[in-house]
Order: structure tokens, then C-alpha cells, then sequence
């Protein structure tokens, strides 16, 4: 092992005196960052390409927080429905849990937002401007003459873009892309707020991928600092095998030169021969370099590889565990009822309470009358004439509007809604009364309501 321990003191990219290391990360190729390139190709494709496609007429995703209005796989989820948003999220978790159990941080290294941006975007403009990490390391160190300023100068523009750009996409992920369309072509002075919001988002964009860069993953994101508890040693990680690789650099000893390829490669900086470090994001660069110096020196390659450490120590290779076992059919379980509630939602949801600080009325007929607010949802694609009757009782049920009662989709109606019931019918009190909410004849939805009697 290597006699320089102070990985285990500070963060990799801070010195002794806490200042911070910049990194110069080598640039990757091989055939794990081929497969992570295609990876990243559907990934932005998605990205971009999900706010446009609708389904039913609705846009496949839309996170509308200001109207309050989310569409998750072309169905919307209304304020209603929070018991199906709520399922949606447990099952995030689990399936968060489950993944990391089993994978590690691979999420971090391929699907992980932050990464995708960074390895695969903003360092490839930076590697094609100022160079390969030996260029760069030399460029930064160099005095400010008229080349270096040409090439900072056009790389931190080509940054700004970028992040503008990827600030739209995501903006439109919460308006859906007519309405940034019309935000973006209006005036700005209709849309100030926006306007700033996009510029902020923007600017925090350029900040975290021309600054802050790795430090995200190694010093903010919570979910690298959970590694600890989740990972055991039957995760599957990015590892090196130690009993193969040591004594390393020896004639005599095990497969490692000592070449340091492994780190020169290493986007967070770190030794992989270390262990595992909540640095490692999984990227898998360090495979590739290890690997190809494996086949320079004619050893076999996977000195470094997907593995876990049960499997290094003991060439164990499954990779079920009694945790993700569990955590798969609970997963199975939440996500059967998600989509279950999902797609069985009645197509209207009737809301009826009682009008506040009415009490019941007799009518000139005798009869009693209690006052309710009504609010209906359609939840469906369609325009729908409804009518409610009272199943419960003989009585009568009138709107305080006398037009019909017709619904758009996907929007709401509110109204008072007066019932009259006869007073044979009632017992003293409290009273419990059921409506049927109709179209065309056909009952959609039964409602349960109380009903005071004198
Ligand atoms: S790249 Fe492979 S051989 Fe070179 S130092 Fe890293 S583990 Fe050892
Ligand atoms: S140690 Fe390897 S897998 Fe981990 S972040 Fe560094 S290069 Fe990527």
C-alpha cells in the first residue's frame, strides 16, 4: 500500500493549509468511456427531447410548480392525488437504495446530472481549447500573454453558452417548451421574474462547471456521504483487486507498475488504490487507463474492474444480499401501486363540504335545505356535461348557476350546491347522505357528504 495516508485526513483536492488542489484530470478513452459516451447520448437525448413529446395530448413530463399541476407519463397528477406523488417518491428512494446496495455509485459516475455535464460536456470544450491535463496544468502556470487570454476568454464564453442552454432545457422540464417559447420571444419586462430566475440558475450553472466543478460530489452531495451505511461487501464497485495488484511497482511483486495512470485519469483526484473513498464516483476512467497499460505490459486486464470486494477477497460473484433482496420486493410492491392508482383514478374527483357557517334552512315547501361548496376535477382528455344526484334520500339537488354543468378537460369547476331533502327522511342531527356524479347516465363517482336536520 502506498506509505502516503493523508487521503484519510483531508479531501483530496485541499492541501495541507486547506487550500483547494485544482484537478487536472486526464483525458479518458477506452472502451468504458465509449460505452459511457453512448450512455450519455440517450441521456441528453432524453433530457431535451422529454419535455416535447406528449402523450394523449399532454406532455409525457411536466413539473408545473407554480400552477401546481404535474403530468408524470402523460397523466396528470392533481393536487388530489398527492397519496400517487407520494407513492412516486418512496419508490424513488428505494429504487435509489436498491441501485446503490447493488451498484455503488454508479448513478453518480454515468447518470448523475452533475457528472454528465461536467466529464461530458464543459471538459470536452475545455479539453479541445486549452489542451490535454499536462496543456492545461502548463496553461494555468503560464504568465497571461495574448494566447492564453484568446483561449480563456473563448472557452468560458463557449461555458456561458452551455449554461444557458442547459438552464432552458431544465426550465422547460417546469413549463412545458410553448410556454418557455413564449417567455423567451416576449418582451422581457413580462416576464421579469423569469428572466431573473433563468439568469441565477445560469450563472450558478457556469459557477458549479467552471469553479466548483468536483467539489460538489466530494464536499456537498449528501449522497456520496451515505455511501458507508449503504454499501457492503457485496456491492459491485469500482475496485482494485489488491491481492493481484501488490506489492506493486516490483519486479518480483504483484500486476501494478506503479504507473499512476489510474489517478492522472481520475476526475475527483483520488488513488483508487486507496479503497473505496466516498470520492470515487463510479465513472469507471480508471478501468480504462488500468487496463490499457495492462495490455502495454501483456498482463491480464481488470486489475482494476466492476467488482465487489467479497468478489476480490473470496471470488465471490453474486450479487444478492439479503438487503436488496428485501429492498426489491418492496420496491416491486410500491411501484405495482403506483401505477395501479395511476391508472385507475376515477376520471372525476367531487369535493363537497359543507358551506362555513351555514346551518340547515326549511323551505317554503317544508322541506330541508343544507348549502355545500362543490369542486369537481376532470381528470380526463375529454369535455364531460355532468349531472349529481342524491342516491341516498329523496330530495332534490340544484346548482346556484343555472347553466349546465359542463366540464372541460383537465380543469376544474366550482360552485354551491343546494340540497334539499324531505323532513320524513331525517333523522334529528347529523345525517349522512350520498350523491352519484353522472355522464350521460353513467355513474363515475359516488360522494359521501353530512346533512343537519333541526
Ligand atoms: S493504472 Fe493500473 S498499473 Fe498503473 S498504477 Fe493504476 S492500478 Fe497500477
Ligand atoms: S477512482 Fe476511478 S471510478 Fe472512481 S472517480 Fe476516480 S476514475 Fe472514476
Amino acid at each position: 500500500m502506498s506509505e502516503d495516508i493523508s487521503f484519510r485526513d483531508r479531501p483530496i483536492n485541499l492541501d495541507a493549509q486547506g487550500r483547494r488542489k485544482w484537478v487536472y484530470a486526464k483525458n479518458p478513452t477506452g472502451k468504458w468511456f465509449k460505452n459511457r459516451t453512448f450512455f450519455t447520448l440517450i441521456w441528453m437525448s432524453f433530457f431535451i427531447g422529454a419535455p416535447f413529446i406528449k402523450i394523449g395530448g399532454e406532455p409525457f413530463m411536466l413539473l408545473d410548480i407554480v400552477n401546481r399541476k404535474f403530468i408524470i407519463f402523460g397523466a396528470i397528477i392533481w393536487a388530489q392525488d398527492t397519496f400517487i406523488m407520494a407513492l412516486l417518491m418512496l419508490s424513488f428512494v428505494f429504487f435509489i437504495l436498491l441501485f446503490t446496495v447493488t451498484f455503488g455509485r454508479i448513478w453518480c459516475g454515468w447518470a448523475c446530472p452533475q457528472t454528465i455535464f461536467l466529464e461530458m460536456i464543459f471538459r470536452k470544450i475545455e479539453y479541445w481549447i486549452e489542451g490535454d491535463f499536462k496543456e492545461r496544468h502548463k496553461l494555468d502556470q503560464a504568465p497571461w500573454t495574448g494566447g492564453k487570454i484568446f483561449k480563456k476568454t473563448i472557452k468560458h464564453i463557449l461555458f456561458i453558452v452551455v449554461s444557458i442552454f442547459l438552464t432552458n432545457v431544465f426550465l422547460m422540464w417546469f413549463t412545458g417548451p410553448n410556454r418557455l417559447f413564449e417567455i423567451i420571444t416576449d418582451p422581457i419586462g413580462l416576464h421579469t421574474q423569469g428572466f431573473v430566475a433563468m439568469l441565477i440558475v445560469s450563472a450558478i450553472f457556469y459557477w458549479i462547471y467552471s469553479f466548483f466543478r468536483e467539489q460538489i460530489c466530494t464536499m456537498v452531495c449528501p449522497y456520496g456521504r451515505m455511501q458507508g451505511v449503504l454499501l457492503d461487501k457485496k456491492s459491485v464497485i469500482v475496485a482494485y483487486d489488491y491481492k493481484r495488484g501488490e506489492p506493486r511497482g516490483t519486479k518480483e511483486g504483484g500486476d501494478c507498475i506503479n504507473c499512476q495512470q489510474c489517478i492522472s485519469v481520475c476526475p475527483t483526484g483520488i488513488d483508487i488504490r486507496n479503497g473505496t473513498q466516498l470520492e470515487c464516483i463510479n465513472c469507471t476512467a480508471c478501468i480504462d487507463a488500468c487496463d490499457s497499460v495492462m495490455t502495454k505490459v501483456k498482463k491480464p486486464k481488470g486489475l482494476i474492474r466492476f467488482d465487489s470486494i467479497e468478489g476480490i477477497e473470496k471470488g465471490h460473484k453474486s450479487i444478492w444480499n439479503v438487503r436488496n433482496k428485501a429492498y426489491s420486493v418492496v420496491l416491486a410492491i410500491l411501484l405495482g401501486f403506483f401505477f395501479v392508482m395511476l391508472f385507475t383514478r376515477s376520471d372525476v374527483e367531487t369535493t363537497l363540504l359543507r358551506a362555513p357557517g351555514t346551518l340547515s334552512i326549511i323551505t317554503a315547501e317544508g322541506k330541508v335545505l343544507n348549502i355545500y361548496n362543490m369542486k369537481i376535477v376532470n381528470k380526463t382528455h375529454r369535455q364531460m356535461p355532468l349531472e349529481i344526484r342524491l342516491l341516498s334520500h329523496k330530495g332534490t339537488v340544484k346548482r346556484s348557476s343555472q347553466a349546465a354543468l359542463i366540464i372541460d378537460n383537465q380543469s376544474t369547476v366550482e360552485g354551491v350546491l343546494l340540497i334539499e331533502i324531505e323532513p320524513s327522511e331525517l333523522s334529528k342531527g347529523k345525517n349522512k347522505i350520498e350523491l352519484g356524479v353522472f355522464v350521460n347516465g353513467e355513474q363515475l363517482e359516488t360522494v359521501k357528504a353530512g346533512f343537519l336536520a333541526p
